[in-house]
């Protein structure tokens, strides 16, 4: 077995017992990378040099005794909107191409000093704006299952990495469902943590309301142990929420008697691929046969969750990018005509097309006269479903129901209608909106050969019970990865 096919946890318990150096299990990840990056493309920026210094010195501490974290000289992947002080940052965005942070940002300063090493950057959606990774203006990433297809966005990067062993976890972030469904796409285990669990301080913007970091990982374990570590209450961030209940590996319990679990009827109409209804509807049999209560019943408002939160987030984007005009961060235009004018050609030259289109959007739901008629009726539209989640907690532990309505379209399938795309996050958005956790692990793949995933969304700080029932749910089945982790 090559080492790279260990998970985060299994890997740092080795390297502790001293059977694997953190250099050996670093130059493991950056031959992978090497040898796998002209099929996946999941990186846009690979630190050679730094990664192996980073071991040397992480190995210096833990031989030391200075650090004890199960992930202490586990290499990891960090998606390309997390600023890294000293590292290329680009949101796989021409305007951000050749920014440089001076900061790293809060979750991933938690993983430094629990002694990971980080080897790169990974491509994304640009500005996390999309649901394929085809719009990064750094090429496509491929999904390892079958590299004709899409990895999911906007974290595809990140899940493509672990999916293909270039990485033994990564970081993404969500703001409608971006580690959940490329996750589910890709095969592998993904968390959005509730909202203010972890850090924004450094996170690039894309909806700040929404937007949270969460693990990529290739098991429960591993998504508990990272989501642990980089869990903190940090001032820098004013929606950071101060929880004491972070110890999220205590929920690996294969337990799961008397839990209830509720199944939205809506999530299983019109649209829904029936071999993914098939095995998520598989999946809750197993939870079921294991003691847990499984019921249906109706979540009600689903079909407004994708224009809500697509009016919220672009006007929030619209707000959040006015900031790349040229003058502070990344790319300006060669030739311009007075300040202006160099602003527009920035902007024109710099942003893609579908930056562009949320842009536009942003601003006019924003603008006077369209404010009440869009803006804040989205507004009133996510409050209305907090609280049918609300209700529906009060009688369920959990709701269940797949990540993704289809598993990964093809390659140049999906940006020509946009709007058959925005449909696609039908199951994933309104728990931004309504600010919960919500975890994907893989449970089957279809008869073309691609990964199904199976999402579970707990309500607010419930990440434990969300974690335990997949935990559980994991013990009944075989761990399968990509044909690419193994080679
Ligand atoms: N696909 C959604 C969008 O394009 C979600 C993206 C995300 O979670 N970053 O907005």
């Amino acid at each position: 077995m090559s080492l790279m096919q260990l998970t985060a946890v299994e890997l740092g318990k080795k390297i502790k017992e001293g059977e694997v150096p953190v250099v050996e299990a670093t130059e493991a990840a950056l031959n992978a990378i090497e040898a796998k990056e002209d099929k996946i493309n999941s990186f846009v920026t690979v630190d050679r040099e730094g990664a192996l210094k980073q071991a040397e010195e992480v190995q210096k501490k833990i031989d030391a005794g200075e650090l004890t974290s199960p992930l202490a000289g586990v290499p990891v992947a960090v998606k390309d909107n997390m600023c890294t002080e000293g590292l290329l940052t680009t949101c796989s965005s021409k305007i951000l191409g050749n920014f440089v942070p001076t900061f790293t940002s809060e979750a991933v300063l938690n993983l430094k000093k629990a002694g990971a090493v980080i080897l790169g950057k990974t491509n994304m959606d640009e500005f996390a704006m999309g649901s394929t990774t085809e719009t990064s203006a750094f090429g496509e990433t491929k999904n390892p299952w079958n590299t004709e297809h899409v990895p999911g966005g906007s974290s595809g990067g990140s899940c493509a990495a672990v999916a293909a062993g270039e990485c033994f976890y990564a970081l993404g972030s969500d703001t409608g469902g971006s580690i959940r469904q490329p996750s589910s796409f890709c095969g592998v285990t993904g968390i959005k943590p509730t909202y203010g669990t972890v850090s924004r301080y450094g996170l690039i913007a894309y909806g700040s309301s929404l937007d949270q970091i969460g693990p990529v990982a290739k098991d429960v374990t591993d998504c508990a142990t990272i989501l642990e570590t980089i869990a903190s209450h940090d001032i820098k961030d004013s929606t950071s929420v101060e929880r004491d209940d972070t110890d999220f590996t205590s929920a690996l319990v294969d337990d799961v008697k008397g839990m209830k679990i509720g199944i939205p009827k809506d999530y299983f109409g019109e649209g829904l691929d029936p071999e993914v209804k098939d095995a998520v509807l598989a999946a809750a049999k197993k939870l079921e046969e294991k003691g847990a209560i499984v019921e249906e019943f109706e979540l009600s408002l689903v079909e407004y969750a994708i224009p809500a939160y697509y009016v919220i987030a672009c006007a929030e984007a619209s707000s959040n990018l006015e900031r790349f005009d040229g003058v502070k961060y990344g790319y300006r235009t060669k030739e311009y005509e007075g300040l202006h004018n160099m602003y527009k050609k920035t902007r024109s030259e710099g942003f893609g097309a579908e930056v562009k289109r949320r842009i536009m959007l942003g601003s006019f739901v924003l603008s006077s006269g369209y404010y009440d008629a869009y803006y804040l009726k989205a507004l009133r539209t996510k409050a209305l479903i907090k609280k049918a989640f609300d209700k529906a907690f009060e009688k369920y532990d959990m709701i269940l129901g797949p990540a993704a309505p289809t598993t990964a379209p093809k390659l140049g399938e999906s940006l020509s209608d946009p709007i058959k795309m925005y449909l696609g996050d039908i199951y994933t958005i309104s728990v931004n909106l309504a600010g919960l956790p919500g975890i994907s692990v893989p449970c089957g793949v279809d008869s073309k050969g691609l990964p199904i995933g199976l999402q579970l969304i707990g309500d607010c700080f419930q990440e434990k019970k969300i974690i335990q029932a997949a935990y559980a749910y994991e013990q009944t089945r075989e761990l399968v990865f990509s044909p690419l982790l193994a080679e």
